[in-house]
């Protein structure tokens, strides 16, 4: 049964100024599955106003920090609480396995508990200075936080940004995803019933162009954080900076994976495997291209194809389903356009490259896991970001050329080496122009330890300690005790 949702702004659940509505579908089904507000310029303008209101205000501003990490800790607790339910509605909406969404809901509840223990150690420093004097620093928040969010990972990369920005004292207003926007509404219920102050988060639910656009222009904002496409980024950057305000960019991938024969060779299957075909292959991290040495290639190819023959396709609710639907249909038709292209480009069809012939399945979004082989650095499959289940397999013979190859890409997001061979792992794991470097396992993070975007991969930093700087300024004081 389809529902009817509303977004929140100002501690209140509301529908949009003029009453528009949108629709969300359920894409394994292609069903509608919520309808929401589609919100004006003028309910992004209420809910920046909101959070301006909540920022100043002493319920927030003037919270012991401990107490707001308790908060964030109690939001913490109920999310890992409505565990089910966040997921549920997380696959539903995305097509993701539910296996997946948890893991995902997971993930956010502990960056949520990362940060809740970071908010009462913000802290400045006293500097050395000549003279009768004295100079320290005061560390506090930015003020209003704007945070658009994709619908590849809704839940878990909302978080990200949200809880390094209220654990530093910010007040959030966030944007999700059109085509995934119930499980960021599930977050404010959840800091609701935290008992969070009303302004203090606010979701605003819509389009990127006139939603998004609106908020990351906004001069009530004081600093915008974006995960999403590079196409995306460039705007939201150009958008933010009429009003000179920092931006933290998270965008696309193209990621290399370099198995060497001294590799452990199952393991490296699965990891390949899962690199790229988790979430039907909607990751900015996705290990898109496999670099694979000459001499183990066709035997690891083989093993790669025998794992996507038996990876079932079906609804994520399904508690067979190994991969779900692409998120919509123009996603997938932008994916089998893809494998045209590569066809044409005189790739090898490995495996897939359809949609699956399964009667159950031809009113979803989906796509068959994909491999192709012969593939080379210059084809656009190897050098586009697909966003889909669409393996490219790349032979090398030696190590220069495995790293020459690997950083040949204007993407920089991460990397995978396999190999059994310490010094040859830390030599790419220096020479990988990527943000993150995984030695022996693929895709592996966790929020303490950084996740950044090199080249076009993106600006700044998230997870992690550094992320707080982003949302805090510094401010020095001087004094002469002349
Ligand atoms: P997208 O760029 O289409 O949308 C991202 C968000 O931006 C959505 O909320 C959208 O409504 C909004 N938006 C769109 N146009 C806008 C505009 N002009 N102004 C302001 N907001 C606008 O991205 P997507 O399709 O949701 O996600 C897929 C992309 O995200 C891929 O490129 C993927 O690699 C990237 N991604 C990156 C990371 C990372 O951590 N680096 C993580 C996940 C996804």
């Amino acid at each position: 049964m389809a529902t009817t949702e509303s977004m929140f702004v100002n501690g209140k659940w509301v529908a949009s100024s003029d009453g528009k509505t949108f629709e969300t579908r359920n894409p394994a089904t292609g069903e509608v599955l919520a309808t929401l507000p589609a919100a004006t310029t003028a309910d992004v303008d209420a809910a920046v106003k909101a959070a301006r209101a909540a920022f100043e205000n002493p319920a927030w501003r003037a919270m012991d920090p401990s107490e707001r990490g308790r908060l964030l800790m109690k939001a913490a607790a109920l999310i890992r609480a409505r565990l089910d339910e966040i997921a549920l509605v997380e696959s539903l909406d995305n097509g993701k396995t539910l296996r997946e969404a948890k893991g995902d809901i997971t993930f956010a509840a502990q960056t949520l508990e990362y940060y809740a223990g970071l908010a009462d150690k913000v802290q400045g420093a006293t500097i050395p200075v000549p003279g009768p004097r004295m100079a320290h620093t005061i560390v506090e928040p930015v003020g209003v936080t704007a945070h658009i969010v994709p619908w590849n990972f809704p839940f878990q990369l909302a978080v990200r940004g949200i809880a390094p920005a209220l654990a530093a004292g910010n007040t959030v207003v966030a944007k999700p995803a059109s085509l995934t926007s119930l499980s960021l509404l599930k977050l404010a219920k959840a800091f609701e019933d935290a008992g969070l102050p009303a302004g203090v988060f606010n979701v605003v639910t819509g389009s990127g162009r006139v939603v998004g656009n609106h908020l990351a222009s906004h001069p009530g904002v004081n600093s915008v954080t974006l995960t999403g496409s590079c196409a995306t980024g460039i705007e939201v950057l150009q958008a933010a900076a009429k009003n000179v305000v920092p931006v933290t960019l998270e965008l696309g991938g193209k990621s290399p994976n370099i198995v060497f024969p001294d590799a452990d060779i199952d393991k490296a299957v699965k990891g390949a495997f899962y690199g790229i075909f988790l979430n039907a292959g909607q990751m900015c991290w996705a290990g898109s291209r496999l670099f694979v040495h000459e001499s183990i290639h066709d035997e690891f190819v083989q093993k790669l194809v025998k794992m996507a023959e038996g990876w079932k396709l079906g609804a994520g609710q399904d508690k067979d389903t190994r991969m779900g639907p692409l998120v919509s249909k123009e996603q997938q038709d932008r994916v089998l356009e893809y494998v045209n292209i590569g066809l044409k480009e005189g790739a090898t069809l490995a495996f897939g490259g359809k949609k699956p012939e399964d009667p159950a399945l031809q009113k979803g979004f989906f796509v068959q896991p994909t491999i192709f082989t012969n593939v080379r650095n210059d084809m656009r499959i190897a050098k586009e970001e697909i966003f889909g289940p669409v393996l490219a397999v790349l032979k090398f013979s030696t190590d220069e050329e495995a790293l020459r190859l690997a950083n040949e890409s204007e993407f920089g997001l991460y990397a995978g080496v396999w190999t059994k061979n310490l010094q040859r792992a830390h030599k790419f794991a220096l020479g990988l122009d990527a943000g993150a470097v995984a030695i022996n396992e693929y895709p592996i993070t966790f929020p303490q330890v950084p996740f950044t975007g090199f080249k076009q991969s993106g600006i700044g930093s998230e997870q992690g300690m550094t992320a707080m700087d982003f949302y805090t300024r510094r401010k020095a004081v001087i004094t002469n005790l002349g």
